[in-house]
């Protein structure tokens, strides 16, 4: 049997790299494409060495160009926090949008499946709870998070034209948060900021009043679900996320307890257009693709705590205080 060969791009990225783990361990040849504006090398430099695995330093939004047979491709490139579409809404909207056309062209040439990461943002600040897949979602087009919300809505229609009008094969899945070793501990993402904090002796900063909730999802148990809907026939979109729900400042007080700080929490303005409640609704995941998430969060946060705590960024940033 030849081996199968994947493209992911976004794969220094925190899911990307992951999923570059996964498939290397299921006896994929990986290539893996990154520009590395977000990305970091240090995530798949354990990659480097083996034959199965190719890096490319390009840029997805302009022409790609992959030598060879490619039988998958999933697109993951992207920014993925309000911090950086703030610091970065051009690339942010040009990955969404010309990145992904660009891989639905190679896809169709190289008459490859091809799996694109869209998320629970296309949902926007949702009027319904928890969010299906039928939700059409209530999206600000103009504000912040529109650069990001917008260009992962056109992804979805896009891909769907492609499938529709050309027969390529397409699968879309809505990621919902997601937590795990290889995060950034700079993102500004709730996890991260609120660990990093504990872990430099700052006080844990909630948006609002905190009680605007999310479900946060262990990165092994999201990777699995989108291992099982590229390998099935579905072609509609499918929520992947833990719907365990928590209010943000619940979760800090977890997070100060699991770090063992004795900082406090202290509130700041809510971000514009913050969603005030997020929760999937997973009922076609487990119909589907028989998939569930395992992990527990008391489970996953500790192994993404050690994971924080051995990061040289901590080291260099801990000895400050
Ligand atoms: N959040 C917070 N303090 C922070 C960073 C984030 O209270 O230092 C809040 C943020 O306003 C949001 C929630 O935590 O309500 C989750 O934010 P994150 O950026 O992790 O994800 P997203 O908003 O994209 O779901």
């Amino acid at each position: 049997m030849t081996q199968k060969r994947i493209l992911i791009t976004g794969a220094a990225g925190f899911l990307g790299s992951h999923l570059c783990d996964r498939f290397i361990k299921e006896g994929y040849h990986v290539i893996g494409m990154d520009n590395l504006i977000t990305g970091d090398m240090r995530n798949i430099e354990h990659l480097m060495p083996l034959k199965n695995f190719e890096f490319y330093h390009k840029d997805v939004s302009k022409f790609v160009h992959v030598p060879g047979e490619l039988h998958y491709i999933l697109h993951f490139a992207s920014p993925a926090s309000p911090i950086d579409y703030l610091k970065i809404p051009i690339q942010t909207l040009k990955v969404g949008s010309l990145g992904t056309h660009n891989c639905l062209g190679l896809a169709l040439a190289k008459k490859a499946r091809i799996l694109v990461a869209s998320t629970s943002e296309v949902y926007g600040d949702p009027l319904v709870h928890p969010q299906d897949e039928e939700y059409w979602g209530n999206v600000n087009p103009v504000g912040p998070r529109g650069v990001y919300d917008e260009a992962k809505r056109f992804q979805e229609a896009i891909t769907m034209a492609y499938n529709r009008f050309h027969g390529l094969e397409t699968r879309i899945v809505r990621i919902f948060n997601t937590y795990g070793p290889r995060m950034r501990l700079n993102d500004g993402r709730a996890l991260p900021a609120f660990v990093g904090q504990a872990l430099s002796g700052k006080d844990l900063t909630v948006f609002g009043d905190g009680s605007q909730t999310r479900s946060f999802c262990y990165v092994d148990d999201l990777v699995d679900g989108i291992y099982r809907l590229l390998l099935s026939d579905y072609e509609m979109p499918v929520n992947i996320g833990n719907p365990i729900e928590i209010s943000i400042k619940d979760f800090a007080e977890e997070i100060i307890k699991l770090t063992g700080t004795t900082q406090k929490i202290v509130y700041e303005p809510l971000p514009t257009d913050d969603p005030k409640q997020r929760k999937p609704n997973i009922e076609k995941a487990k119909a589907i693709l028989g998939w569930e998430p395992n992990v527990s969060r008391v489970e996953g946060l500790k192994i993404t705590y050690e994971y924080f705590k051995s990061l040289p960024e901590y080291n260099i940033v801990h000895k400050e205080f």
